[in-house]
């Protein structure tokens, strides 16, 4: 239980919607900012504009799932209020305040590391990255249906990078009936691509392989569909960035070139906020849990 806790979140879409949920039920104080357009009838929450929220008095800060941006404003789904984290709101936080967020930024990172408060970067976590990577795939998948007049089945695709998100990808894609190749830098990458029936190749050929694909999907959070392969494509081909803001195409050119060129942040929060927002309450009020625990143990 989180009795006595007091906790403030802070923006977020509808996938805090089951946070907030999970939050309530399990007994917490809760404060609401970014929410006042939000009729959910959440009931004993307090909603508060940025600027009346009691930051003297919150045990613990949940921040979207994409954090700030690097002015420090807040996405706010629910709000047409402008929110942005500063230093001061941090400083008159409990020193033993934490701060919960799904990836971060250098505006993130300094604005608590300057401050000595804890940052806790949910996708960090492989169990969280892995269980996000389900809504992402369907998602993906959507929007590649949405944008190609084509089918996926029989068609080429390549998907750049074989992380959490990337193994997904090319294992759904190939289930599809897709031809998929799967652009890495690791030799026991290309290892594993091969045991699980796909084609490896290393990034460095990347130009090469780009002249025949249909799909281009990538998961690399670096510039990586550059000019040069996004010239080599065939006209009716497509680009599905997934990477985090601002994404590893070079979206300038490509809409020069007249290749569609698709950055699609957010995929789990347009899909299924539901499913994406119980995998992050679950884990987020187990973490709480344990500070509370640790905290009880201190009085
Ligand atoms: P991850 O597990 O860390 O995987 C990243 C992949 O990128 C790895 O294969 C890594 O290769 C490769 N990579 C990183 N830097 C590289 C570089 N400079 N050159 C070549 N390869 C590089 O991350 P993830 O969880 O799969 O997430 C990937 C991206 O998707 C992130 O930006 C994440 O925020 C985003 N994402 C977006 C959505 C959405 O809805 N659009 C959903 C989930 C995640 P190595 O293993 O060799 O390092």
């Amino acid at each position: 239980m989180l009795t006595n806790m007091h906790i403030a979140v802070i923006g977020g879409d509808a996938r805090h919607l089951e946070i907030i949920r999970k939050l309530i039920e399990l007994d917490s104080k809760v404060s609401l900012v970014g929410f006042d357009l939000l009729n959910s009838g959440f009931i004993g929450v307090e909603r508060s504009s940025v600027n009346e929220l009691k930051f003297n008095e919150i045990d613990a800060i949940i921040l979207p799932v994409g954090g700030t941006s690097l002015e420090g404003e807040v996405m706010t789904t629910f709000s047409k209020e402008k929110v942005v984290l500063t230093e001061e709101q941090i400083k008159r936080t409990p020193s033993s305040c934490t701060i919960y967020s799904g990836i971060s930024n250098d505006y993130l990172d300094s604005l608590t590391k300057k401050n000595n408060r804890k940052l806790v970067k949910l996708f960090d976590r492989d169990d969280v990255a892995i269980y996000n990577s389900i809504p992402t795939v369907e998602g993906t998948i959507m929007v590649v249906i949405q944008n190609t007049d084509f089918t996926i089945h029989h068609s080429k695709v390549a998907v750049l990078g074989f992380g959490r998100t990337g193994m997904s990808v090319a294992r759904a894609f190939q289930g599809l009936g897709a031809k998929v190749r799967v652009g890495v830098r690791r030799p026991e990458h290309i290892a594993r691509i091969v045991e699980m029936g796909m084609d490896g190749f290393y990034l460095q050929d990347l130009e090469k392989q780009a002249q025949d694909i249909d799909v281009c999907i990538n998961t690399i959070p670096h510039l990586i569909v550059t000019s040069k392969v996004i010239s080599k494509m065939q006209s009716h081909a497509i680009v599905v960035d997934l990477a985090s803001k601002p994404g590893g195409t070079d979206f300038r050119y490509a809409e020069k070139r007249g290749i569609k060129a698709i950055l699609a942040p957010s995929l789990p929060g347009i899909v299924a906020p539901k499913t994406a927002g119980t995998i992050l309450a679950n884990v987020l009020t187990e973490l709480l849990e344990k500070d509370a625990e640790k905290r009880k143990e201190k009085e």
